[in-house]
C-alpha cells in the first residue's frame, strides 16, 4: 500500500533544503543489497546537492558491497559507537532505510527512538512503525531502492542522480528481487530499470561484483549445507536448512556466505515453505522464505520474534539451535491447513 502523498514528498523537499544540517542515513542490522543500495544511493546523491550526508550501518555487512560509492566513508556503529553517537547528536536529520521499525536498527534502536531532529522513514516493508516526522512507504515497490528512485524523480531531483547513485539502486532492486525473479509483476520495476540503464551502468559488473565474488569455502559450504544440513518435510511442502557454530568455523565462515541458501530448497517440486537456522553465541538467526501465499512475515511475527514480507521474513530466538529447530518442526502441523492451500493460490 501506499503511505506517502505529495505532501510527503513537498515535505521531503523542503526538509533538504536546510543546507547547514547534517543529514545521517541508517540502512537496517545485517545490510543486505537493497539496504546498502538504497542508503548509498541516497547518499551520493545528497552529496551531488551540496549536502552533508553521512551513512552510519548498525553493524558491518558482506564484502561484496564494498564497490558501492561512500562504502569507504561509512561508519560501522559496532566498531565506532562514541564517534556514531556524537554524530548522530549533531544531525538535524535522520534517513532510515529499508526497515520499519527502530529496533531492526539493532544497537543504534535507542539512538533512533531518541533522536530530536526531523526522523524520514524511506521502506516498502508492511506495517511501519509510527516513528518518523515524515513516512515514505510503499509496500508495492519491490525494493526501498526503487521507491527512493520514485521518490526522487517525483520530487524532481533527478539531476542529482548520477551513475553511482544508479549502480547502487540497480543493486538494490536486483538483489531484493533474486535477480529480476520474484516481487517483479509490477511492470514499474522494469521501467525503473530501464530508466537506471541510461545512466550508464554496468548490470553485468554490478550482478558480477555480487554474485561472482564468493570463496570458494563458502560454495563447499554450501554444498555440505545441501548435502547434510537440509530436512525436507514434503507433507508440509516445507523445508529447512542450518548451520552450526562448528560448521561455520569450519568453512571460515564470513558475513554474507550464507546469503541466499535459504532460497535453494524452494527449487525442490512442492516445497514452497523454506527455513534456515543459523546458530550465533546467544541466540538463533532465522530466515524464511515462501512461495505462493502462505505468509512467513506472520509466521515470524507469532513464532520468532520477527517480521518482513509475505514471501521473505527473518527473525531471532534466544533458545538453543536445537530448541529452535525443534518449535519449527512442532509447529509445522499446525499450519498443514495453511499450507496446502498456498499450493493451489
Ligand atoms: P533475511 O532472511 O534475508 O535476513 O531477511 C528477509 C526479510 O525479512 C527482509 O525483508 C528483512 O528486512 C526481514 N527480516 C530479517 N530479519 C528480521 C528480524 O529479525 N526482524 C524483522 N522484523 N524482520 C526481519
Ligand atoms: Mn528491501
Amino acid at each position: 500500500m501506499e503511505r506517502f502523498s505529495s505532501e510527503d514528498i513537498s515535505k521531503f523537499k523542503a526538509c533538504l533544503k536546510k543546507k547547514r544540517e547534517t543529514i545521517v542515513l541508517v540502512p537496517h542490522i545485517n545490510a543486505d543489497g537493497d539496504a546498502t543500495g538504497s542508503v548509498f544511493g541516497l547518499w551520493k546523491v545528497l552529496k551531488n546537492m551540496g549536502l552533508d550526508a553521512k551513512v552510519i550501518s548498525p553493524n558491518s555487512y558482506a564484502n561484496y558491497y564494498n564497490w558501492m560509492c561512500g562504502h569507504s566513508e561509512a561508519i560501522v556503529f559496532t566498531w565506532k559507537k562514541d564517534y556514531a553517537t556524537k554524530l548522530m547528536g549533531q544531525a538535524g536529520i535522520l534517513i532510515c532505510m529499508d526497515f520499519n521499525q527502530p529496533s531492526r536498527a539493532g544497537e543504534m534502536e535507542s539512538l533512533i527512538e531518541g533522536f530530536q531532529h526531523t526522523r524520514i522513514l524511506i521502506d516498502h516493508h508492511p506495517y511501519p512503525a509510527d516513528f518518523a516526522d515524515i513516512l515514505i512507504s510503499d509496500t508495492k515497490r519491490s525494493s526501498t531502492a526503487e521507491l527512493v528512485f520514485a521518490l526522487l524523480c517525483e520530487a524532481g531531483l533527478q539531476e542529482y542522480i548520477d551513475k553511482d547513485a544508479a549502480s547502487c539502486f540497480f543493486a538494490g532492486i536486483m538483489t531484493d528481487t533474486g535477480s529480476f525473479n520474484y516481487n517483479v509483476s509490477d511492470p514499474e520495476t522494469f521501467q525503473t530499470i530501464s530508466k537506471l540503464l541510461k545512466y550508464g551502468i554496468d548490470q553485468d559488473a554490478i550482478h558480477s561484483a555480487i554474485y561472482d565474488n564468493f570463496s570458494e569455502e563458502r560454495m563447499r559450504l554450501l554444498g555440505f549445507c545441501l548435502n547434510s544440513r537440509m530436512k525436507v518435510f514434503p507433507q508440509y511442502h516445507a523445508a529447512y536448512l542450518y548451520l552450526t557454530k562448528e560448521d561455520q568455523k569450519t568453512f571460515n565462515f564470513r558475513k554474507g556466505d550464507s546469503e541466499g541458501f535459504v532460497n535453494f530448497p524452494l527449487s525442490i517440486k512442492d516445497i514452497h515453505f523454506s527455513a534456515f537456522f543459523t546458530e550465533n553465541d546467544d541466540h538463533v538467526k532465522v530466515s524464511f522464505r515462501s512461495k505462493g501465499n502462505f505468509p512467513v512475515n506472520r509466521f515470524s511475527e507469532e513464532n520468532f520474534n520477527g517480521g518482513g514480507h509475505l514471501n521473505a521474513a527473518g527473525g531471532e530466538i534466544y533458545v538453543t539451535l536445537q530448541q529452535a529447530i525443534d518449535t519449527f518442526e512442532n509447529l509445522l502441523p499446525s499450519y498443514e491447513e495453511q499450507l496446502k492451500k498456498s499450493e493451489n493460490k
